[in-house]
């Protein structure tokens, strides 16, 4: 798979986040998914997609998202170990 580029989300401050669609998974916001446009060769800048990359907590497979079905998860609401949402294996 084409590795992703994307650039920080600074507003994107919590430790994990529900993805629609994934319910069960909490994951990481990694940045804004950037993409090369006819200038970037000139410039080396990339334009945003609009997209979000994300990343599965406990695994490090990449997933592009609609930021729409991106909300923010407590921190009671997850797993750090595993990555479940609603799992408690390690407390
Ligand atoms: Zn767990």
């Amino acid at each position: 798979m084409k590795r992703r580029h994307y650039e920080r989300a600074p507003e994107y401050t919590a430790d994990a986040y529900r993805v629609a669609g994934s319910d069960g998974i909490a994951y990481d916001v990694l940045g804004w998914e950037t993409e090369p446009d006819e200038g970037t060769d000139w410039t080396g800048i990339e334009e945003r997609t609009g997209k979000l990359v994300v990343q599965m907590i406990g695994d490090d497979r990449h997933f592009i998202v609609d930021p729409d079905d991106v909300t923010p998860l407590a921190e009671e609401e997850y797993c750090p170990e595993c990555g479940q949402i609603g799992c408690h294996c390690y407390r």
